[in-house]
């Protein structure tokens, strides 16, 4: 970190605090040459690693594009598209790791749209997880019905992967 004034390579931190519900830190400096202080804002790095091994930094507007489209046709707002997006953030900052791999980001979408809408859900549920049958969407349905609340079955049609 070089002294915006004197070009000087060393300044010591005179003060910390993390800012943006901790996705980046602020920190006071004083410059060893001049003795100027300033401020730097660092942003933690959140990086996805995709199935291929390319790595690419997390993008919010990544995620509300791919639920945009399974989203298309269904009563889901831009709002909640971002406080969707936000939700999936913070869930996967909190991990603490910087390497997050893509499908945990595609995991940390699932929950939150499960409950914004159940369409989408599947939709998008349906590719993350490659849907090769219409069995996975029975027992995905199935599974979305029996966490309806009061609407518990009674008793369990077909046999298909009873968990
Ligand atoms: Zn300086």
């Amino acid at each position: 970190m070089r002294c915006p004034f004197c070009r000087h390579p060393d300044c010591r931190v005179i003060d910390s605090r993390e800012v943006d519900d901790g996705k980046a830190t602020r920190r006071r400096r004083s410059c060893a040459g001049c003795g100027r202080r300033f401020t730097t804002v660092e942003e933690a790095v959140l990086t996805v690693v995709k199935r291929s091994g390319v790595t690419e930094p997390f993008s919010r507007e990544k995620v509300v594009r791919g639920v945009r489209r399974a989203c298309q046709g269904r009563p889901v707002g831009e709002d909640a598209l971002q406080q969707l997006a936000h939700r999936v953030e913070e869930t996967v900052r909190a991990s603490g790791s910087a390497e997050i791999p893509s499908h945990e980001v595609g995991l940390a979408i699932l929950g939150p749209l499960k409950e914004l809408d159940e369409v989408a859900y599947l939709r998008f549920a349906s590719v993350y997880r490659s849907f090769s049958s219409i069995e996975d969407f029975e027992k995905e349905i199935a599974d979305l019905r029996g966490r309806l609340p009061g609407k518990q079955p009674s008793r369990r049609v077909g046999s298909c992967g009873s968990e």
